[in-house]
């Protein structure tokens, strides 16, 4: 990736600028906007379209905005959408099957797509992109609906300055600063924000904005807010000793527990930005003469999931969060030589038991008592 030669100053008064460079250059804008009481990406048509005003505050099962004083447009740190509705929809039509004089036919249905810049990405985001990267596009098949989406995709991030409660990005080495992946970064302060172009196209564009260049001390003194950010995260895995501690676990009492509060409900894998398992359904017409092949995300809390030959695998809900566990922070390494998981704490907020992966690996990795 390439960078500019180095980051700049952008005021706030100028914000604008970069929406308006973004359209000038042919993307549709999208960002965090308030929505049923959460955020969702949406259009942004002009900074007020911003969460200006709010930030959000999680815990185990607990979401909520809360008025803020402050001036920026970033202070509610994310919602239950990672990125990964951006590139891997949750229900796309694949095929549309007709019949005709008793003769079937088929038509690909292609995606819809459009160049499209997304404001305000966190790096927990990026880094649960790269992993998506390389589950729909690195292997011997490259999943043509992703990868249309996925090369469309203009990449605004901002660094985080405000950790959650749930984060625990630090402990995975997925942020609270992106270290590549984007187009442009955004560091911000109350005044102004600290900008620089990590692509060619980023460096268009930031060439198009009223920036100037930033001293050294302002770099430092942005590098210790998100250090601090960093070291204010009161979760953390021990991701490097996961594989063996978990594989080992397997037969701990723990799993037991963990699944009398467990509703089996799938929120954790919906939000999961990894989590990349789908399923095909089938929709015929009442008369017979067409039909939708669709993929949708599925998920391996649901009883359908484990389910093959006239027989269930996975038939209880201890079976089920064990295999979800055991793939997310151990097999996935295996598997795709990385973890699953980048500690972006949605499966912990989003749990409406507030079951807590960290505290969950913790138990199991100590002898049962
Ligand atoms: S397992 Fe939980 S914390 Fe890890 S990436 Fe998925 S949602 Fe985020
Ligand atoms: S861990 Fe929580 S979010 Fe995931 S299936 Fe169980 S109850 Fe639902």
């Amino acid at each position: 990736m390439e960078h500019s030669p180095a980051p700049k100053i952008l005021l706030r008064t100028d914000f604008h600028r970069l929406l308006q460079a973004l359209r000038k250059f042919g993307y549709r804008v999208i960002g965090p906007v308030l929505s049923q009481g959460s955020i969702q990406w949406k259009d942004i048509h002009a900074v007020e379209d911003l969460p200006v005003g709010w930030k959000d505050h999680q815990e185990p099962g607990h979401y909520r905005l809360e008025p803020d004083p402050s001036p920026r447009y970033f202070n509610v740190v994310h919602g239950p959408e990672s990125l990964k509705p951006l590139t891997f929809v949750s229900r796309e039509t694949l095929l549309i099957l007709d019949r005709k004089n008793h003769i079937f036919s088929a038509k690909e249905i292609q995606p819809a797509s459009q160049p499209t810049a997304v404001i305000g990405v966190r790096a927990c985001d990026l880094a649960s992109l790269t992993i998506q990267d390389h589950i729909f596009l690195k292997g011997s098949y490259a999943d043509p609906y992703y990868q249309q989406r996925r090369e469309q995709l203009f990449l605004v991030t901002v660094n985080c300055t405000r950790a959650l409660p749930t984060c625990f990005c630090a402990s995975m080495n997925t942020g609270p600063k992106a270290q590549d992946g984007y187009d442009l970064s955004l560091t911000e302060a109350d005044e102004d924000f600290l900008i620089e172009a990590g692509s060619r196209a980023g460096l268009k564009i930031l060439g198009q904005l009223p920036c100037t260049a930033a001293s050294p001390e302002r770099m430092t003194q942005e590098e210790e807010r998100v250090a601090t950010c960093a070291s204010g995260q009161t979760r953390s895995l021990p991701h490097t000793t996961l594989p063996d501690s978990l594989y080992e676990a397997h037969d701990h009492p723990r799993w037991d527990q963990v699944a009398t509060r467990c509703l089996s409900c799938t929120n954790c894998t919906m939000v999961c930005p990894t989590c990349f398992c789908h399923s095909v359904e089938e929709t015929p017409s009442l008369d017979a003469q067409h039909a939708e092949h669709a993929r949708v995300w599925d998920s391996c809390f649901t009883s359908d999931h484990g389910y093959i030959h006239g027989k269930n695998f996975r038939p209880t809900t201890k079976d089920r969060y064990r295999m979800w566990l055991t793939h997310k922070l151990a097999s996935w390494m295996d598997q795709f030589g990385m973890s699953g998981c980048v500690g972006c704490g949605r499966c912990i907020t989003w749990c409406p038991v507030g079951i807590d992966l960290t505290e969950e690996v913790r138990a199991l990795c100590q002898p049962p008592q």
